[in-house]
């Protein structure tokens, strides 16, 4: 069989892959959210507070889905004329257009060119973020953070990318094989690796302080048998108002994090909420499981890459002569741009389910449906969030439960429980 046999049958052995862990590791069935619940529970909420918060969300959408645009825009540009392989071309000149200037210094190029024209986008977020009085940033806190992000990126990205154009040039027949791995490799390694190594760039993360609250927290870690070292706070607060808590890293690497705003503005009894929903992501292992899903979809967009990067037409496009070269970069980011929008509502799916799998533990672990609903109240009205998104926006985008959904839940649980 050629390479390119191999490759249909390892894609098509990827896609059974994602779609049995999907269907096995997802769970679709989801905690009872009833409709009528959701409606009683919007006509609880002030009337003000969620024109407020629809007011603040219609000022965003603009530059959110213009920035969408001019991005894909950008990358189809860039990708499917000729421009972006001369950009390459450009990179590598002062090098004597060697392979892995072109390679770096090309990739980082035009990901630094649809950084920058998607910027005025991130720019006007911040300043829809201050004057609505999210943002505790200056502008200069906004620049610095950015310029940190793009180092950060820029490691990445160079690692990636080199470690790409090596393999292509060592392996010309066999690279996809290769490309596959390595980018599955490199989720599982980020995933290990980001708590511990990217996210401390952003924020400083201190043990929670002694106290009634903490020892409250290890206490419920333990009775829900998911062993935590320590709840770590974050500095949030130097950048925004707004609450939030999460888990992230593997195994050694795992940890559940708090916003110092949170403990500033919940009470006790919310914090023990919040966490209890962060405890179900760790007992469910949902970052495990986003992880493989993760590197599973990494190693089948590489395989489909090569596969549509032998397609002729798609190669004069782009005036090159194979995908496996450095100026066909700009071709592969325009395919991976369309296929992230296309897969974006899927994403956003499964992500809702895991979430709303983590809400029910967090109700079934601390039994206080009534502190849930009231610390989903706080969430929606700190952060501004429309507690009952537009549909089609929900559908499109939304990583969590919408918060009448969430308060809903949060009732049906009390009558099944009869609390
Ligand atoms: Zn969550």
């Amino acid at each position: 069989m050629t390479p390119r046999g191999w490759a249909v049958l390892t894609l098509g052995g990827l896609v059974l892959a994602l779609l049995v862990a999907s269907v096995v590791l997802v769970p679709w069935s989801r905690p009872p959210a009833p409709r009528a619940d959701q409606v009683a529970a919007l006509g609880d909420l002030p009337v003000d507070r969620v024109a407020h918060a629809r007011e603040f969300r219609a000022a965003l959408r603009p530059g959110a889905y213009g920035g969408l645009v001019v991005g894909l825009l950008v990358a189809l540009l860039l990708g499917l004329t000729p421009l972006g392989a001369r950009l390459v071309e450009l990179a590598g000149r002062p090098f004597g257009g060697h392979w892995t200037a072109r390679a770096v210094l090309g990739g980082l190029a035009v990901l630094l060119v649809a950084d920058l024209l998607t910027l005025p986008f991130a720019a006007w977020r911040h300043s829809v973020l201050t004057r609505y009085g999210l943002s505790t940033h200056g502008w200069g806190g906004w620049a610095l953070d950015l310029l940190k992000s793009y180092a950060v990126s820029a490691v990445i990205g160079a690692v990636a990318l080199l470690g790409f154009y090596t393999v292509t040039r060592l392996a010309p027949r066999w690279w996809w094989a290769f490309g596959a791995a390595g980018a599955a490799g490199l989720v599982v390694l980020l995933s290990f690796v980001l708590p511990v190594v990217v996210e401390p760039v952003f924020n400083r993360f201190t043990p929670m302080e002694q106290g009634p609250l903490r020892a409250e927290l290890m206490t419920m870690a333990a009775r829900d048998g998911v062993p935590v070292r320590d709840v770590l706070v974050a500095d949030a607060s130097r950048r925004t108002k707004a609450v939030n808590a999460y888990v992230s890293g593997l195994g050694p690497t795992r940890r559940v994090v708090v916003y110092d705003t949170l403990l500033r503005e919940a009470t006790p009894a919310e914090v023990t909420s919040v966490v209890a929903h962060e405890l179900g992501h760790a007992k469910d292992r949902d970052v495990a499981v986003g992880t493989l899903i993760g590197a599973l979809g990494a190693a089948l967009a590489v395989v489909a890459l090569y596969l549509l990067g032998s397609w002729g037409p798609l190669l004069r496009l782009a005036g090159v002569d194979s995908v496996a070269e450095p100026r066909a970069f700009p071709l592969l980011i325009a395919l991976v741009t369309v296929a992230g929008l296309v897969a974006a509502p899927a994403q956003a799916l499964v992500s809702r389910r895991v979430e709303a799998r983590a809400d029910a533990h967090a109700l079934a672990l601390t039994r206080d449906p009534a502190t849930f609903e009231a610390m989903q109240r706080r969430l929606a009205g700190v952060n501004l969030a429309d507690p009952d998104p537009p549909r089609w926006e929900y559908l499109w985008s939304a990583s969590h439960p919408s918060t009448v959904e969430r308060m809903a839940a949060a009732r049906a649980y009390a009558r099944e429980a009869g609390r």
